[in-house]
């Protein structure tokens, strides 16, 4: 059962989706990151509001900043996503 949708309105979607992030479900975030890959859209900046291990939306995580690195730890799993900074 696959609905077609224009890549617009996937776009759409997809923003709507994170502006409500922290309501969101761990299944919900597969959900729309599976519909951006396949529209082919980038999360971009939206990666980082959520855990890439388990999926869970970052409530109030620890974040570290050492030497350019920032890391953020997952509340719910621990797992530790690093990203340069700029
Ligand atoms: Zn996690």
């Amino acid at each position: 059962m696959k609905k077609k949708i224009s890549k617009t309105k996937a776009e759409q979607q997809i923003k709507e989706f994170f502006n409500h992030l922290k309501n969101k479900k761990t299944k919900e975030i597969k959900k729309i990151k599976r519909l951006a890959m396949s529209y082919n859209i980038k999360l971009g900046k939206k990666r980082k509001l959520f855990c890439k291990k388990c999926f869970t939306p970052y409530q109030n995580p620890k974040i570290k900043i050492k030497s350019k690195i920032k890391s953020v730890e997952c509340e719910n799993c621990g797992y530790k996503s690093r990203w340069k900074m700029k």
